[in-house]
């Protein structure tokens, strides 16, 4: 898979699909748990964070650019965001690892 030119953002991309399936199982796994979508903008390199938790779309709409990213090409990532009182946003990259389980 290509990576995007970013220039700002770096974070590793998996397919729409992958990014899904990840997202879906970590989520399941705790009800206080959300994913959040997030891709590189294909168009300004700066990293995009859906707002809808737990919904993942095929293409975003950048805030910075104003730009429309194709996610389904360019791949996607998620963060989990954990809402049991100690709120924190944490990337997961952890699951484009060949042997990562959760
Ligand atoms: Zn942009």
């Amino acid at each position: 898979m290509d990576k995007p030119s970013g220039r700002r953002a770096t974070m590793a991309l998996g397919s729409l699909d992958e990014a899904l399936k990840a997202a879906v199982k970590v989520q399941a796994a705790d009800p206080n748990r959300f994913v959040l979508q997030q891709y590189i903008c294909s168009h300004c390199g700066s990293k995009q964070t859906m707002r809808s938790k737990n919904e993942f779309f095929t293409e975003g709409i950048c805030s910075e650019c104003e730009e429309t990213t194709d996610i389904e090409k360019a791949g996607c990532n998620f963060a989990l965001l954990i809402v049991d009182g100690k709120a924190g946003l944490a990337m997961d990259d952890e699951f484009l690892k060949p042997d990562a389980k959760s």
